[in-house]
């Protein structure tokens, strides 16, 4: 583009019918032309400086590059979520899981055990179906422990069967679960993180939110709206030193997966092209690697972890 004031016939230089002598005149007219605007630029760029500088710059080399941010992870308790849970404390991180208030005893046992491993992870009760629970929850641990850095939503349930059979509840319960959620969590604690101008948010998805999965209409579905809350929130927090992302597992060994009775699983495995089902701790270090201060530029993005048994 010519600077403004400058007709467009000077782009397509020279015009054809000048003489050599013309263009020379014509030349140094042009160059005063620039001149003129360039240097009425940069005073404007110097006043807009000096205008500027009386406001707060965001300066993402003011982040603090050292570990110990505080993570929430929704479901950490669970098979995936431990790992996570792991993973983000072995990068020196804060970590805090959640758990729903009935499984309170469950959850101690689980905490008991994680500091035998060493890992001094803590709990707060959350159902991540409920707004109220999450905003009093999120509360809570900012109160605490001062913010929440990395927020981590991984809890989930499957309640699988063909459409024509499935009844409401079912369709309900999962997706208050796996995509309600993740709008109930995160609504709570993005106005912690935009005032610190920094955070990290990973949403658990699934490899059958991207191929989809025969009886799980309502789980492919909540696991794919997770995929465009994601890229929209992205968008949306990409300026203000905060990244979303999703992860998505195929097929782990949790005792979930394991409950599956072994010739059904190893049908499952025969069509993992890597022919074996995931260490949690493989989509725990997934999770921490996307958390880490270092990936500020990865946002929007999915990380598929399955093994090869989708590739989009
Ligand atoms: P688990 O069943 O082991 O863990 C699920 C966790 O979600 C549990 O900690 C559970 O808490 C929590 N949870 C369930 N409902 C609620 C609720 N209403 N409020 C708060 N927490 C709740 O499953 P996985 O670890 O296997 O799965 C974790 C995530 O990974 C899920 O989102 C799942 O969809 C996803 N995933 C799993 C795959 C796999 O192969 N396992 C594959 C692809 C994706 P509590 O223990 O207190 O009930």
């Amino acid at each position: 583009m010519p600077p403004r004031g400058i007709e467009p016939r000077w782009v397509r230089w020279p015009p054809a019918e000048l003489t050599t002598e013309a263009i020379d005149q014509t030349s140094r007219n042009n160059y005063s032309v620039i001149n003129n605007y360039f240097e009425a630029h940069a005073n404007q760029v110097k006043q807009m400086t000096s205008m500027l500088s009386g406001i707060k710059k965001l300066d993402h080399s003011k982040v603090p590059q050292k570990i110990g941010h505080v993570a929430l992870v929704t479901g950490g308790t669970g098979g995936i979520g431990t790992d996570i849970c792991k993973q983000l404390a072995q990068a020196g991180n804060k970590v805090v899981a959640t758990h729903l208030a009935f499984e309170k005893d469950a959850a101690e046992k689980w905490r008991a055990q994680m500091l035998r491993e060493g890992y001094d992870v803590d709990l707060v009760e959350c159902d991540v179906t409920d707004y109220d629970s999450c905003h009093g929850m999120s509360e809570h641990v900012q109160k605490i422990l001062g913010s929440i850095d990395i927020l981590v939503n991984c809890a989930g349930i499957t309640r699988d069967g063909m459409l024509r059979k499935m009844d409401e509840n079912n369709w309900h319960a999962v997706l208050d679960t796996n995509l309600d959620s993740v709008f109930n969590v995160t609504r709570n604690v993005i106005d912690g993180m935009i005032e610190r101008q920094y955070g990290r948010i990973i949403n658990i998805s699934s490899v059958n939110g991207q191929k989809g999965q025969f009886g799980q209409t309502n789980y492919s579905a909540a696991k794919a709206g997770m995929k465009g809350f994601t890229k929209s929130l992205a968008r949306e927090l990409a300026d203000q030193g905060i990244t979303v992302n999703t992860v998505s597992p195929g097929y782990v060994a949790t005792s979930m997966v394991m409950a599956i009775e072994e010739s059904v699983r190893q049908s499952i495995v025969d069509t993992i092209p890597v022919g074996r089902l995931a260490d949690p701790a493989e989509i725990g270090r997934a999770v921490a690697f996307l958390a880490s201060p270092d990936n500020g530029y990865i946002t929007g993005a999915n990380l598929a972890i399955n093994g090869g048994l989708h590739m989009a």
